[in-house]
């Protein structure tokens, strides 16, 4: 039986406190959120009738600061999975070492089938019903599948609104009139192309190495414009729409165009290849960047990339990820590969806090010095360990927040004393 994403993240957690020897009591704290919360969200349809759906804003831990993390609207989303994500964010900040805790929101609702007026109704009231949950030193919510600026826009605003004042730092993802930051739009592609890089140089893989990318949303489309400018041959791509492969490489602005054009990648005339082939096509670096458990065991077995960097959360499913080590794949995981969103999410709280706005080039030196830090940091604990990645940014990432709950539990054992 597959584990479900919540699972998943708790077995990560587990062999990493027990490779750290961690107290109960850390592994108690790590295991539940700090904070949960469950809410009902009325909004108003186009036909003028109320409609009710679940929502959730998950605090998996502020150990190391403000809960940070996504929101997400899909027919498909739970408490468990919210739960599970925000348990990802917190392990993701640590790898990179910001001063962030982990958190994840979510609605339960198709936003295919809203119009954006629909859209706007239900962000705000989503916004009123989680105001007292979230604030810019408690807990940041930011985009995630299916939500944008737009959304982040309405969340600043209508949380302005519940408390009076405006709060920039409320949330980030923001346009630039609302106090966005600079390079946050296209910040999950730029951090994943400091790390297939600077892997790639590691592997020794050739400097035009063969890219394959599942998924061309706002990961996607970005990193297969960034490596081809780099001069990697991206070789196959694939949305929702479908897959296309060309082993000389693809024009990607020309793909790029083409699914603007029509709405998938197809469009652009190459050779058209099966959804899952994307993943087992000939090439040197896979990047999964679009939902979780896109590969299982059987499509692991077919991967022929060397390294494999998870744009998306969750993309390997733990069986996959066994025969992927077992096959001598480099697999870069998630809570680093996918962290450039939420690096420039922090720098962009940052600014908002300190009344500044950084240049754009700013912004993409932070981010990359940030992202080979933590890759530098990731491949010194596996070697030294003899981990996996994936197992090393689960010890990097448990071991940073027991050491700040640690230091919490002196404070209080000092205050005590006193
Ligand atoms: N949703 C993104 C993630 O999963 C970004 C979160 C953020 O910017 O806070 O990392």
């Amino acid at each position: 039986m597959t584990l479900d994403l919540h699972q998943q993240a708790l077995a990560t957690i587990d062999a990493a406190a027990d490779e750290l020897r961690l107290d109960d009591w850390m592994r108690a704290l790590l295991h539940r959120p700090e904070r949960a919360i469950a809410v009902q969200v009325p909004y108003v349809g186009d036909d003028g009738e109320m409609r009710v759906v679940p929502g959730y804003r998950i605090a998996h831990s502020t150990a190391r600061g403000p809960a940070k993390g996504g929101t997400r609207f899909h027919p498909d989303v739970t408490a468990e999975e919210v739960a599970g994500l925000a348990t990802l964010m917190s392990v993701k900040t640590a790898v990179v070492d910001l001063p962030l805790g982990g958190g994840k929101g979510g609605i339960t609702v198709d936003p295919k089938r809203l119009s954006e007026r629909e859209l706007e109704s239900l962000t705000r009231s989503y916004t009123r019903a989680i105001a007292g949950s979230i604030g810019p030193d408690v807990d940041v919510p930011a985009p995630d599948v299916n939500t944008d600026t737009r959304h982040m826009d309405w969340i600043a605003d209508e949380y302005a609104r519940v408390t009076g004042a405006p709060a920039p730092a409320v949330v980030t993802g923001k346009s630039l009139a609302a106090g966005g930051s600079l390079g946050r739009d296209t910040a999950t592609a730029a951090g994943c192309r400091t790390v297939v890089l600077a892997s790639a140089h590691r592997l020794g893989l050739p400097a035009d190495a063969r890219v394959a990318i599942q998924g061309f949303g706002n990961a996607g489309a970005h990193l297969a414009r960034l490596l081809a400018a780099d001069g990697l041959r991206v070789v196959a791509v694939s949305d929702s729409g479908g897959a296309i492969h060309d082993p000389d490489g693809l024009d990607v602005a020309a793909v790029a165009a083409a699914k603007a054009r029509s709405g998938s990648v197809v469009a652009h005339g190459a050779t058209e290849i099966g959804p899952e082939e994307v993943l087992t096509v000939d090439c040197d670096v896979l990047v999964p960047a679009a939902l979780e458990g896109a590969i299982d065991a059987r499509l692991a077995e077919r991967v022929r990339a060397r390294l494999v960097a998870e744009a998306a959360n969750g993309p390997c499913t733990p069986e996959a990820d066994a025969v992927l080590q077992e096959r001598g794949v480099t697999v870069v995981p998630d809570v680093l590969a996918s962290a450039g969103g939420v690096t420039v999410s922090c720098f962009e709280w940052q600014q908002n806090l300190g009344g500044e706005q950084w240049s754009a080039a700013e912004v993409a030196r932070r981010l990359d010095e940030r992202m080979s830090a933590a890759l530098d940091d990731l491949w010194r604990v596996s070697e030294s360990r003899r981990l996996p990645l994936r197992a090393a940014a689960a010890v990097l990432g448990v071991g940073r927040i027991a050491a700040a709950l640690a230091e919490r539990a002196g404070v209080v054992e000092e205050a005590l004393a006193s």
